[in-house]
């Protein structure tokens, strides 16, 4: 019998634009656990000399994406390191449903008890509405939106002065509805796999920042 550890460990997971990586920040802020975003541990593993940020580098340079014993590679690294011992959010991981079982069983193997699986819901035309209208100054890179963030000088940014504005060629209809198709197919099935195994919370992700934060400090007790 393996000991458990003390900390909060949890996976957050939700559709493309549901807001998990957003939360997943203000927890980390909050709490100080590890924010372990997929996205961002690819780009810091393939920055390093060690034969996995070799191979990664490698993959991403041939515009292949990273296999997925490459991504659990990286993922059990990155869970042994010392600033996790407290506790981490996973954002982005796992994936897919062979992912999920290699989590689950990663976890029982180091004697960790995953608190719970968070699944952010926003229904997909929402998610549309805030992918769609979501674009960025040119200058400094400060994030807008058409309908929920705007400059508060109509064509300035707030932050810089600058007056030049770009959305990415990616946050097109066609594109944000694949990237919804393929989380239905490849992603969706790890929840009911959750349910089953009793880690499943939901949460309504509608709502503003603070109003989702608030309900995520809810579910996970988290007293401030
Ligand atoms: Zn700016």
């Amino acid at each position: 019998m393996t000991k458990t550890k003390d900390g909060l460990f949890v996976v957050f997971t939700g559709a493309p634009g549901c807001g998990k990586g957003t939360q997943a920040r203000i927890l980390k802020e909050r709490t100080g656990i590890c924010h372990l975003s997929t996205g961002e541990m690819l780009r810091e593993f393939a920055k390093q000399n060690t034969p996995l940020g070799q191979e990664l580098k490698a993959a991403l340079e041939r515009g292949e994406f990273a296999t997925d014993e490459m991504i659990i590679e990286m993922v059990e690294q990155r869970i042994d390191a010392e600033d996790c011992r407290h506790g981490f959010i996973l954002d982005g991981f796992p994936r897919t449903l062979p992912q999920a079982e290699i989590l689950e069983h990663m976890m029982k193997e180091k004697g960790i008890k995953l608190n719970c699986v968070l699944e952010i819901q926003v229904p997909d035309e929402i998610i549309m509405e805030r992918i769609l209208g979501r674009y960025s100054c040119m200058k400094c890179g400060a994030g807008y939106h058409d309908k929920f963030q705007k400059p508060k000088v109509y064509g300035v940014c707030d932050v810089c002065g600058g007056t030049e504005f770009a959305r990415r060629q990616d946050d097109n209809r066609t594109t944000v509805q694949n990237r919804l198709i393929n989380y239905r197919l490849l992603t969706y099935p790890t929840i009911p796999y959750f349910e089953r195994h009793g880690l499943l919370k939901t949460v309504d992700g509608t709502g503003t920042i603070d109003a989702v934060s608030g309900k995520i400090n809810e579910i996970l007790n988290i007293k401030l």
